[in-house]
């Protein structure tokens, strides 16, 4: 599977565990050239260095999803830098901290509103942005996890948006189809990264995991890696509003 001569965007990139990070190896690997983002200054540093060992030069820009400008301000400097874009990879999620500890009752109006934007309606902004950028079709990707079907411990307010994005994945998916640009979502099993340090118990959920899922391990950030590469790809030229378990099968278990 080869990216030769493509270019992408990757949002969500923290550190080296990252998920996204996952992918974006994968795909400079595959040969494709990448724009990389980070949220605020404190993560600067660590995605330049990170971007510093794919072995090409990478953009760095900023960008908070929150913030219409800085969404506006990112794909101008891509237009300008890159001239086009052939993938998005879609990393960023959050809810405070709150919302993953205590009972989803208590789910309150501001985190509710503040997961959802970010975590859902980012993806949605993006994909207006990238749009145009998309000239010779494109491809969309996102990640997303079981709670957005199923009661999870804890995931609470996050399970409900990733119920909002998947269903995103499949409304854009229709809009932009006809353009060839497809839209998909990688639904992975528990990784712990940063994002899921945030949520209370994860340890216990990856021991289930190992216990029950049929593969009897742990997923790995390179399998999502992988699985990301692939979607992009002409490989899945085929594949559009579908949302892939990287879960080593978890999702297929009645108990
Ligand atoms: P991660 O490394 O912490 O990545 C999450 C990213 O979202 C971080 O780079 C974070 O930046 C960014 N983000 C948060 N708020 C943002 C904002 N306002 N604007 C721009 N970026 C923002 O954790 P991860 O596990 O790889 O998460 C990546 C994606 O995979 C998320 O959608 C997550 O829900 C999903 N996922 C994770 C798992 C898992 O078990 N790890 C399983 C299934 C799906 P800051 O650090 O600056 O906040």
């Amino acid at each position: 599977m080869t990216l030769s001569g493509k270019k992408g965007l990757v949002l969500g990139v923290a550190n080296k565990r990252s998920l996204a990070w996952a992918i974006a190896k994968r795909a400079s690997e595959a040969g494709a050239d990448l724009a990389l983002t980070f949220q605020g200054e404190r993560l600067e540093e660590n995605v330049r260095d990170l971007a510093g060992t794919l072995g090409r030069e990478s953009l760095i820009l900023p960008c908070d999803v929150t913030a219409d400008d800085q969404v506006d301000a990112l794909f101008a400097k891509i237009r300008e830098s890159m001239g086009r874009l052939d993938f998005v990879v879609h990393g960023a999620a959050y809810a405070p901290p709150e919302a993953l500890s205590e009972p989803f009752v208590q789910t309150s109006r501001g985190a509710f509103r503040m997961a959802l934007d970010i975590s859902a309606y980012s993806l949605v902004a993006l994909a207006r942005g990238a749009q145009p950028l998309m000239t010779e079709g494109g491809s969309l990707l996102t990640l997303t996890y079981l709670g957005a079907e199923r009661v999870l411990p804890n995931y609470n307010v996050m399970g409900v948006a990733k119920a909002a994005l998947e269903c995103s994945v499949r409304y854009l998916a229709a809009d932009l189809g006809p353009q060839n640009i497809r839209v998909n979502a990688i639904s992975a099993g528990p990784v712990k990264t940063l994002a899921a340090a945030g949520i209370s118990g994860f340890s216990a959920i990856l021991g289930v995991y190992r216990e029950r899922a049929p593969l009897r391990r742990n997923t790995e950030a390179s399998e999502v890696g992988d699985t990301g590469l692939f979607l992009i790809s002409e490989a899945a030229r085929g594949i559009t509003g579908e949302v892939l378990y990287v879960d080593g099968g978890y999702h297929v278990m009645g108990m």
